[in-house]
């Protein structure tokens, strides 16, 4: 089966993460912070806090911007179930905004208008998590401009998009955001095993992330209470969890950070070359805006008759091609439907989910493998 996305080691990885397991700290060691110094000077950063996925990432910023009881968090229905599950675990509500049918990302009009109709009701979200998904950056500048507006915080999800680049500015560097999250789990564009990084410009807020993933303990005389005791001494002064990443997985996130930009590169050859393969055939291929360079973790078509999407998909399996669907609206979960949500709640998200095919794109996909993909869907779609 050619997945629709793998990771890639190197032997370069496997030196460095075995120099880790020779070393002396397994975690919290010197690797971590490099990782993350890294990452931010990459991505234009002020700091960036690493932790064991992008989920703990969501959930300490969340926390960080002071989400609780009460509180509304917004995301779009179409993303992976994480960008909405860190309100709830904040004890806070969720709703969502419908997606923009051309890029798939937050609507800036749907946002606009749900904004003024709860600033009427006087229930305002305190958060709002944008999406970058395919790895296509969410119009930030509108979406940053609304926010500031309302008094809105904003966390991008850019679990997808590690590597893009809108207007100038990398996606990372916080322009229209409070914080930044990237995830580094294997099928995504950089990987450390498990992780994720929590990107900022505010050295407060960042603070704060680091200690909360990390029990909510400091050792920095300055943030504590008691300063007569000796340098064992450390205190508790929030509720954190452990979120800590290794420093194995930080050596493997800081080997593949050097190959980035050949792989964006590369998944830039692959689309282009699948926009080529499937000329003619009835779908519709991705969106391109301009002075926005996507990260292509995801290369999905529409196909212009629903209907046959479930034809194609087992089709392609069949011929030993792994598509996959991105993604399930996450207000259809059962979950969220127990929460008040059903169908037709966001018509653009829904009728996106109907037509959608995630086509493999990774790395070391082969011109021969993308030439069989390509050949599979044509031969699905008009036989
Ligand atoms: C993968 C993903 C996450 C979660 O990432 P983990 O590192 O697995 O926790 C969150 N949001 C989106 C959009 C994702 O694709």
């Amino acid at each position: 089966m050619i997945p629709y996305g793998r990771q890639d080691v190197t032997e370069e990885d496997i030196v460095a993460v075995e120099a880790v397991l020779r070393s002396d700290f397994l975690t919290q060691g010197p690797v971590v912070p490099n990782f993350e110094a890294a990452v931010a000077a990459r991505v234009r950063a002020a700091r960036g806090i690493a932790a064991n996925s992008a989920t703990s990432c969501l959930h300490i910023a969340c926390t960080a911007l002071g989400l609780g009881a009460g509180d509304w968090l917004w995301t779009v229905p179409t993303t992976f179930v994480a960008s909405a599950n860190c309100a709830l675990y904040c004890g806070a509500r969720v709703d969502f905004v419908d997606i923009d049918p051309v890029t798939l990302t937050m609507c800036p009009v749907h946002l606009a208008k749900k904004l003024e109709v709860a600033e009427r009701a006087g229930c305002l979200p305190k958060v709002i998590v944008p999406v970058h998904l395919c790895g296509l950056p969410s119009d930030m500048r509108r979406i940053g401009a609304l926010a500031r507006r309302y008094g809105v915080r904003v966390i991008e999800d850019a679990s997808h998009a590690v590597g893009a680049v809108s207007q100038g500015q990398p996606v990372g560097a916080c322009s229209h955001s409070d914080v930044t999250v990237f995830s580094f789990h294997p099928v995504k564009i950089v990987t450390t095993g498990e992780g994720g990084m929590a990107m900022t410009q505010n050295e407060s807020l960042a603070d704060q992330m680091a200690m909360l993933r990390s029990h909510g303990i400091t050792r920095d005389p300055g943030r504590m209470s008691d300063q007569t005791n000796g340098s064992w001494y450390y205190e508790q002064v929030m509720l954190g969890w452990n979120y800590r990443m290794t420093d194995m997985s930080a050596a493997l996130g800081l080997s593949q950070l050097e190959r980035l930009d050949d792989y964006i590169a590369q998944r830039h050859v692959i689309a282009e070359r699948y926009e080529w393969l499937l000329d003619g055939l009835p779908l519709r291929r991705p969106h391109r805006v301009a002075g926005v360079r996507s990260a292509f973790h995801l290369f999905v078509v529409q196909l212009e008759d629903a209907a046959r999407r479930r034809e194609a998909f087992d089709a392609l399996r069949n011929a030993g091609v792994g598509v996959n669907v991105h993604y399930i609206p996450v207000h259809l979960h059962p979950f969220y439907r127990e929460r008040g949500f059903a169908p037709g709640d966001f018509p653009v998200a829904e009728s996106y989910y109907a037509s959608a095919l995630s086509l493999p794109i990774h790395p070391r996909l082969t011109e021969a493998e993308q030439d069989h993909v390509a050949a599979s869907l044509r031969h699905a779609l008009v036989s």
